[in-house]
Order: C-alpha cells, then structure tokens, then sequence
C-alpha cells in the first residue's frame, strides 16, 4: 500500500489556520476508526506527537508558531498519538469534513458520501405482442411474456463535477477533472457498481391480461430505461474532495397496455 499524503486541506489548515471555506481557528481533530497508520513521514510524525513538546528548544517549524501564536488548541496543544487513515478535519462553522489524509498518488479514489437524487426514464422501445383468440369461445386471462434488451452502465455527467477546494482542474471542456482522474472515477464507480464491462443484459417479465372471447388483443408495451441520479463526493488521490453527478442504468421499467383489433 502506498504511503497516505497529507490532505490539501489540512496541509493548507496548518499553513493558514483556516478551513478550505475561509473560516479561521475554526478546525476541530476527529479521529477515525480505520487502519492505523505505521509509515508516515518524518514531518508528519512530527506534526502529530505532541507537536509543541517535542519542538521545544528547536527552531519550530512555520505552521507551528503559527499554531502556538494563535493560540489554537485544537492541532496545537492536542496530543495525537495515532493517526487513522480515514480521520478528518472538521469546520465548526460550515459544518463540513476534509480528510487528513488522501491515497498517494495512484491510490484509489474513495467513496465518501452517497446521494440519491431522483429516477430518470429514457425510452427503450415498444413491444407489441399479439393474442389471437379470434377462434376462442371463451373469455379468458393470459400470460403475456415480455422481455427487453438493456445495458447496465454508469454515466458520469463530468460538465456538472465540481471540486470542493477548486484546486483540482484541467481539461476546460471536461469540467474539473483530468483525463487521468476521470479514467480512475469511472473504474471506481464500475467497481462499486460491478460493471465489469457494459453487457447486454435481457429483462423478462410476464403480464397477465383478460381476453375476450373471439377477440384478438394486442399488449404493447412500453420499455423504459431506468436510470439513477446519484451525486458522489469523492476523495480523489491528487487532491481533495470532488462532487461527481452520474446516472446509474439499473434496469428496465415499462407500461402495458391491452388493446384490440
Ligand atoms: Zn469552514
């Protein structure tokens, strides 16, 4: 595993002493629950042992005069004996979280929330099948097989990505993402999703309808796509937190309807 990197947000916190939003001496420490981690740098080790102690008597380093200057209590006078992959800073004010750590470079884009927006419908075609009774006495209730090609996919909507920090950029007509960092959120949300590879799936279902007699009925069905709006905020290893929106094909809906020749 790639050794953790010091977040942008609370590499900038220990530089300016404020939070990604603006706001001053306003960060409070949250440990996580995760791994612990064993391989930090040297200045990281340092930042996190009791930071005043242990530079007593020393030339102490920029972001910790700044630290006992002001006075903050938080990062400055706290004893962090352990510092956990997943622990966070946050901002008392706007109420938001930023990793402490991000992956190395080349780490693995993280999941951090997950909302639902709302089902969207694309039309997938119409399917009309035939129930000729036109020799049958009788009314009578059948059992209609209906089936429909579709593709599981996830479609991420990159013009509308947005950074929290607006320190990730490139690509003017691709959002905020590189190219590189738009492959490694798409395989991370192929993964999450398992889409190995956007397969041809089939869809069957039966829907039961009530013949008359002699009548010759047709269901036309009417396929639609499925599709899930979900915004991302995800940890992106070269920077900080990234707002992705995508549309989740999960499967086919439809309405059918009965209607007679
Ligand atoms: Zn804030």
């Amino acid at each position: 595993m790639s050794r953790p990197v010091r977040s942008k947000a609370f590499d900038d916190y220990c530089r300016t002493m404020m939070c990604p939003r603006g706001h001053r001496r306003s960060i409070t420490f949250i440990e996580g629950s995760g791994a612990e981690i064993t391989d930090l740098s040297v200045r990281d080790r340092a930042l996190l042992e009791n930071p005043t102690a242990r530079f007593a008597g020393q030339p102490v380093p920029g972001f910790l005069r700044r630290l006992r200057r002001l006075g903050d209590d938080v990062l400055g006078g706290v004893t962090v004996t352990r510092f956990r992959s997943d622990s966070v800073i946050a901002c008392g004010p706007c109420g938001e979280e930023w990793p402490v750590f991000v992956p190395a470079l080349g780490g693995a884009v993280q999941v951090r929330r997950e909302r639902a927006v709302r089902i969207e419908t694309t039309p997938l075609g119409e399917e009309v099948s035939t129930i000729d009774h036109s020799a049958v006495p009788v009314d009578s209730t059948v059992s209609v097989q209906i089936s429909c090609g579709w593709t599981k996919s996830i479609e991420i909507e990159w013009g509308r990505t947005t950074t929290r920090t607006g320190t990730v950029r490139v690509g003017a007509s691709h959002g905020a993402l590189s190219l590189s960092l738009q492959r490694q959120v798409q395989e991370s949300l192929n993964e999450r999703h398992k889409i190995s590879t956007q397969q041809a799936q089939t869809y069957a279902t039966s829907v039961e309808v009530r013949v008359p007699a002699h009548a010759v009925a047709e269901v036309v069905t009417r396929w639609k796509q499925r599709w899930r709006v979900i915004e991302y905020d995800l940890w992106v290893p070269e920077g900080e937190e990234v707002t992705v929106v995508c549309r989740l094909a999960d499967g086919p809906s439809y309405d059918s309807a009965l209607r007679f020749r």
